[in-house]
């Protein structure tokens, strides 16, 4: 149910977001002013105060529900498992690459590199997608599609501009997002829990976070099945624990475990 509630909610925030980013609605636009790098930029102190309150008590909700990066991962790792079933293994934490992942990021912004520092801050990473790939992307099918309607006698559809704004854009994102594309298939949220400089703040955030998966060890049976399933490789099942710096909420492993040992509370 927890899991279905957040796939919903994620769902909607993406497709707002989209919206948004193509022009489509202009009401969906808070969406993108609750981003946290953007909102740390504009000292918006309610948003950051809300995202840092929930991170603090609840974990990592922020990436499993507001972020359109963390969600493009979830989409992509969604889709590798329709065609194979895909398992990860609990590995350790790289606190330190975290942290020194977080500095280099703070220093580029301070040196006033901002568009060195946005090849990894989440939020742009994301906009270059769509607005460099996604959109003329959806203008090709739009065209495909309107050819199509012509050749049948049916001129139903207008054409589109097909608008690049720029080849070397154009090659970063396309970059990026094969590189992200990769990782997320293979390895789940790696690229949340070691380069993200948002992932590292709210990493520390959850840490001593209240509401929490918990394992409770007199019901696990150490059959390994949830650390299989998860994606952030945080539930190390031998000792009994989970990684709460890393674990994005996404509820998953919960309902794979046949023993009602996880639980979020
Ligand atoms: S760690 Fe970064 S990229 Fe991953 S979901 Fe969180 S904010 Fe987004
Ligand atoms: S799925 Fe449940 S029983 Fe199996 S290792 Fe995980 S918590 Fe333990
Ligand atoms: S521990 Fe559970 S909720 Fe956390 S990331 Fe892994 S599967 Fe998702």
């Amino acid at each position: 149910m927890l899991r279905i509630l957040r796939i919903l909610l994620a769902v909607s925030v993406f497709v707002g977001l989209n919206l948004f980013v193509f022009g489509f609605a202009a009401g969906t636009g808070v969406l993108a002013q609750v981003q946290f790098v953007p909102a740390c930029l504009a000292f918006n102190v309610v948003v950051l105060g809300v995202v840092a309150g929930v991170t603090l008590l609840a974990g990592r909700l922020y990436c499993s529900i507001v972020c359109p990066l963390g969600i493009f991962q979830d989409v992509v790792l969604w889709i590798r498992r329709r065609f194979r079933r895909t398992s990860f293994l609990f590995r350790a934490g790289r606190p330190v690459v975290r942290a020194v992942a977080a500095a280099l990021f703070a220093a580029l912004l301070l040196c006033g590199a901002a568009s060195l520092a946005g090849l990894v801050e989440p939020y742009s990473v994301y906009g270059r997608f769509a607005t460099h790939l996604f959109e003329p992307l959806a203008a090709a099918c739009n065209n495909y599609v309107a050819d199509l309607c012509m050749r049948w006698g049916r001129p139903c559809m207008l054409k589109s501009e097909i608008f690049i704004r720029g080849w070397s854009a154009l090659a970063v994102a396309g970059v990026s997002l094969a590189a992200l594309t990769v990782v997320a298939a293979l390895r789940g949220r790696l690229f949340c829990n070691t380069v993200c400089p948002v992932g590292a703040v709210l990493g520390l955030l959850s840490v001593k976070a209240p509401v929490r998966i918990r394992l409770d060890a007199a019901k696990c049976v150490k059959c390994g099945l949830c650390a299989k399933a998860c994606k952030a490789e945080c539930i190390d099942v031998e000792n009994g624990k989970v990684d709460q710096s890393r674990c994005v909420r996404c509820f998953t492993c919960i309902g794979t475990c046949k023993k009602g040992a996880l639980s979020w509370k």
